[in-house]
């Protein structure tokens, strides 16, 4: 079987973003848990890194069903045992809030995640207006109060080496023109982001699996005529560098680099399946909606008495 992306899934679905369609929400719950996530089976780890190794992949990817950097014990386990793989890149994808913040997450923790090879944050964000990424995110949180800077936490992750992606999902009344793709854009330069991914809001085939998530996303859906005139301006306007085997596009859209892509693809009739994915403790999957599309799972008699990991105690001097 044939993988194109390794994903890791780290923590539990606890996150404090607010996405009234949260994808992760979409997705079937799996083994993981609502608040404490579940350790890591290092055997079952292991046998995830050889599959996607024998895919050829360079990539491993420590995605969430909620947000990873609430666990970053854990983010930082998983990139120990990544280590001997030699994945050239291991991206990591976040809100951001945290890092920004410094509350949850400690900047040691970040040079630690840096020395043991990661390579990006991909942060995700629905618009290049702070309000909007707020409202979006954070208003429902009463201990929030605004966005964060986003160049200042860059320039962070930049001194770490770390390069950033911006992996923007586009919405009714965020980015749904070109007009709003080219200021999105004009912001990531100033805001020197090093990588731009654009994918519009995708629903789920099941509404009964989340009824509430299922229709904010169909409100929040593009039009067809919304996207045909997006990709009709990053085609006329982006010079494509490559077509991922999935069928995301890869742009250098006046210097900056930018992939137009889709998310929960599935190729169901080919043995090229998309994903090969770890959920926590011992789960390797290939499709983020199928619960059924499993290659191992660890079973439940062999995981009893293993010790639940709680969120992070937030610290209380964190930056803000
Ligand atoms: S940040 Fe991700 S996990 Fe959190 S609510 Fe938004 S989509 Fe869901």
């Amino acid at each position: 079987m044939k993988f194109n992306t390794f994903c890791i899934v780290a923590g539990s679905e606890a996150c404090t973003g607010g996405c009234k369609w949260c994808v992760a929400a979409m997705t079937t719950a799996r083994s993981i848990h609502r608040g404490k996530a579940k350790p890591i089976d290092e055997r079952v780890f292991k046998m995830a890194c050889q599959m996607a190794q024998q895919s050829g992949l360079d990539t491993a990817r420590i995605t969430g069903k909620g947000e990873p950097t609430l666990f970053p014990d854990q983010i930082t386990q998983i990139l120990t045992e990544l280590k001997p793989y030699g994945f050239t890149f291991v991206e990591m994808q976040t809100h951001g809030r945290h890092l920004a913040d410094e509350d949850f997450v400690s900047l040691d923790d970040m040079q630690k995640w840096a020395d043991l090879g990661l390579t990006h944050v991909c942060i995700s964000v629905v618009s290049y207006k702070p309000e909007r990424n707020f409202q979006h995110y954070f208003a429902h949180n009463k201990s929030y109060t605004g966005y964060y800077n986003m160049a200042a936490l860059i320039s962070k992750l930049h001194k770490l080496r770390i390069n950033v992606r911006l992996t923007c999902i586009m919405q009714k009344g965020d980015i749904d023109s070109s007009e709003e793709l080219i200021k999105f854009m004009k912001w990531a330069k100033e805001v020197k982001a090093d990588q731009v991914t654009i994918l519009p809001v995708n629903k789920p085939e099941d509404r009964e699996r989340n009824p509430k998530v299922y229709d904010a996303a169909m409100d929040s859906l593009l039009t067809v005529e919304q996207l045909a005139d997006l990709r009709g301006y990053v085609e006329k306007n982006g010079v494509p560098i490559r077509t991922l085997s999935w069928g995301a596009r890869v742009f250098d859209l006046a210097g900056q680099n930018l992939c137009f892509n889709m998310c929960l693809t599935e190729s169901p009739d080919r043995d090229d399946s998309r994903q090969l994915i770890f959920y926590p403790p011992g789960t390797i999957g290939h499709d983020w909606q199928r619960e059924g599309a499993t290659l191992y799972v660890l079973p439940e008699e062999a995981t009893a008495g293993m010790q639940l990991i709680p969120v992070r105690k937030r610290s209380e001097t964190g930056k803000k």
